[in-house]
């Protein structure tokens, strides 16, 4: 609880950022302060240790959750798998297109990065409509792969982006 409290203490707020009424929460900000990268990397690895045991990868969102996703892959020797914004990624690809809280994008993850029967988590640092976890959890599903949970540092409630996803979700912050 100390760990949580002290990286909600320090998560930036930008008003208005990118687009007018739109009140940006900014991770950065809070690692600036080592104090808080360490308590973050503690609080994520206890948690997928304890919760998904048994995944075989740990799949990372564009760009803030490749920060998540390698620390856990390598602490639990499992593989680690980035789905990015088009035209990033070498090799053939599966895409979506998804929707996201300001435009529209495409996602992409490598055809041959998830295996069929892969259980996955996938993580990111921030969930506000779900538009991009639900476009990723359809991405490892088109690869065959598992997705047990989608994993957030923050979650902005009153946007209600859970609703979209239909794996279990977890969020470490909640903003009401
Ligand atoms: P969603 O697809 O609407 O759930 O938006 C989540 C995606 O947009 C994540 O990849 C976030 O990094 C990014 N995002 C949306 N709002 C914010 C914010 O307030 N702070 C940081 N990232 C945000």
């Amino acid at each position: 609880l100390e760990r949580l409290n002290l990286l909600k203490s320090k998560i930036g707020e930008y008003p208005d950022f990118p687009k007018k009424g739109i009140n940006f929460k900014d991770i950065f900000t809070a690692f600036r302060d080592g104090k808080v990268c360490a308590a973050t990397k503690n609080l994520v690895l206890n948690y997928v240790k304890k919760n998904h045991p048994n995944i075989d990868a740990v799949v990372g969102l564009d760009a803030r959750g490749f920060l998540f996703s390698f620390l856990i892959a390598a602490e639990m020797e499992i593989g680690c798998v980035p789905i990015r914004k088009k035209g990033k990624l070498p090799g053939k690809t599966e895409k979506v297109e998804y929707n996201l809280e300001y435009g529209t994008d495409i996602f992409e993850v490598q055809s041959d990065s998830i295996k069929p029967g892969q259980k996955v988590v996938i993580i990111d640092d921030l969930l506000a409509t779900g538009g991009s976890l639900k476009a990723a959890n359809e991405l490892i599903k088109k690869c065959g792969g598992i997705v047990e949970a989608n994993i957030v540092i923050l979650e902005l409630r009153s946007i209600n982006g859970r609703k979209n996803l239909d794996v279990p979700v977890f969020s470490f912050i909640q903003y009401a």
